[in-house]
């Protein structure tokens, strides 16, 4: 199979505001000099709509959406919505959410079939904590994350998946490169194993403290298809030279 476009991803989380354009619009600049590699925003939910019409090239997606299409459920947006407001996709399953609001391997699986339904992509997350790393099951653990995540119907056209360690998210720390290597080919298996020659394109990001100065080295491990970057994505000079480790 042809080598999978590469694939980087920010997610701003709770932080941002209109002003920000800016930074998208000088991402944006970037990214239309780097046609080789897909770029992603995921603002809040409330800035998607201004950002989707300064996006260029860059692809603005959403942080989460709910499974059901409409209904008694305060505070929350369906797949229909966010798409409206002009995102083309959703991450689902963060461990931000897994862990804030509780949400399952089969809410997470719920919400990639809502995304899908509505024709829009999900990069699905997955990821262990550190008493699971420090346990020596994080490969079990986290497959079976993902095989419970995951809808029989995925596909690479509309579902990338993240390798996220929790304990790598916002502190610095980043597995050493063997493990990452591990993760995602154990993670390789059970796509292939779940979906057959469709497991095979689907794009597995790593996330967790990726930055411009470990980016290259990360991007460069086997069946590391892109990244999922929080802290580092919030300005354009920590952002772009993420895009740009994923050329070489
Ligand atoms: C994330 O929250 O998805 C993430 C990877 O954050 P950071 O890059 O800040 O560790």
């Amino acid at each position: 199979m042809a080598q999978l476009r590469s694939y980087i991803v920010g997610n701003w989380k709770m932080n941002g505001s209109a002003a920000d354009v800016t930074v998208l619009q000088a991402i944006a600049d970037a990214a239309a000099g780097h046609d080789g590699v897909d770029v992603g925003i995921c603002p809040p939910a409330t800035l998607i709509a201004a950002f989707a019409s300064a996006a260029g090239p860059v692809q603005i997606g959403a942080q989460d959406c709910h499974a059901k299409a409409s209904g008694a459920h305060t505070g929350n947006l369906s797949a229909a919505m966010i798409k409206a407001a002009g995102a083309t996709y959703s991450i689902i399953g963060h461990s931000e959410r897994r862990a804030d609001q509780g949400e399952s391997d089969a809410d997470v699986n719920a919400k990639a079939q809502a995304l899908q339904a509505a024709g829009m992509g999900a990069i699905l997350c997955v990821g262990e904590t550190l008493d699971e790393r420090d346990s020596g099951n994080a490969i079990p653990i986290v497959t079976a994350q993902l095989a419970a995540s995951l809808p029989d119907s995925a596909d690479g056209d509309w579902l990338s998946v993240a390798y996220e360690p929790v304990w790598a998210i916002g502190t610095g720390r980043v597995p050493v490169a063997g493990d990452i290597a591990a993760m995602h080919a154990a993670l390789r298996a059970t796509l292939v194993e779940r979906l057959g020659e469709a497991g095979k394109g689907v794009r597995i990001l790593y996330g967790g403290s990726v930055n411009a100065g470990n980016a290259a080295e990360i991007l460069a491990l086997p069946d590391v298809g892109g990244a999922l970057v929080g802290g580092a994505s919030l300005k354009a000079e920590s952002f772009v030279p993420i895009i740009e480790a994923a050329l070489r």
